[in-house]
């Protein structure tokens, strides 16, 4: 399948977990991937292993995304796919009764306000093609409360959600469709090293997965593909949820 056959694709946060394995599928479909990341080690390669382009950047900087977009579009000609992916969960970020403003400010920094600069300064190129895909990565917890709380990230990931569904409104006239994906939780390996180390806790929350598992990066990023390609040309302004039915569920077969 090369549904992206010579578009140009923008990926942050390439180096690791869903991006990684997105700027692989990317690649495998054909797409210049550009892989961007505040990790240069991790960056470059994954930028070697798809024969694409690694940029460093802190999606969190606005100076530095501008010059991001306007970067590509300068070496590349264009910009047709912008996965606006990178996001930080860091645990002094809890319940609201620890978490201080400091954590709180950092994450809607990287999550949020990140993807507002990714947007504000690819939409301008996309404008000007009147064509482009947008995918920004939210969470199933902008959907669903959790009473094991992680406050900022949630209202992180709730924030880019509503932008994105008002951005895809905004702009679906000029053909720049804009996604938003709700993963449920991946089986990175942060993720699999806390929870290999404490089997309860694991437990405890794959109660709630009628699929009994955790998803592959893989499977995440065969959605992103989908979102990125035409087969999606009449989905816009959507929640694109792949979570194993956990938005599903009331109660799960154990
Ligand atoms: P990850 O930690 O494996 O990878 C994130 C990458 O982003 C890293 O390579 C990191 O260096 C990079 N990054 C971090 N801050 C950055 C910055 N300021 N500028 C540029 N790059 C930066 O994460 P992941 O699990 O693949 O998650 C990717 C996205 O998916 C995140 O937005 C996350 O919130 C979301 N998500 C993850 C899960 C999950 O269970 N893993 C579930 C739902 C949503």
């Amino acid at each position: 399948m090369e549904r992206l056959q010579d578009r140009v694709a923008v990926i942050t946060g390439a180096g690791s977990g869903i991006g990684l394995a997105t700027a692989r599928r990317f690649a495998a479909e054909g797409a210049r991937v550009v892989c961007v990341d505040v990790s240069a080690e991790a960056g470059e390669a994954v930028a070697q292993e798809v024969n694409g382009e690694f940029v460093a950047c802190d999606v969190a900087d606005e100076q530095a995304v501008r010059e991001l977009f306007d970067g590509v579009v300068r070496r590349h000609g264009r910009v047709d796919i912008a996965f606006n992916n990178a996001g930080i969960s860091p645990p002094d970020d809890d319940s609201i009764l620890v978490t201080g403003l400091d954590a709180w400010e950092r994450v809607l920094r990287v999550n949020t306000t990140s993807v507002f600069f990714c947007c504000k300064y690819a939409i301008p190129h996309m404008q000007r093609q009147g064509k482009g895909s947008i995918i920004n990565t939210a969470s199933f917890v902008a959907l669903l409360g959790a009473a094991t709380s992680q406050i900022a990230y949630t209202a992180s990931k709730g924030g880019v959600l509503a932008m994105t569904r008002e951005l895809g409104v905004q702009f679906a006239r000029e053909g720049i469709r804009i996604n938003a994906l709700c993963p449920g939780p991946v089986a990175t390996p942060l993720l699999m090293d806390l929870f290999a180390k404490d089997p309860e806790r694991a437990a405890r929350r794959l109660v709630h997965v009628p699929m009994g598992r955790f998803a592959e990066p893989a499977e995440i990023a065969a959605a992103v593909a989908f979102l990125a390609s035409d087969d999606a040309s009449f989905m816009t302004a959507s929640q694109f949820v792949v979570d194993g039915g956990i938005t599903g569920a009331y109660v799960t077969p154990l």
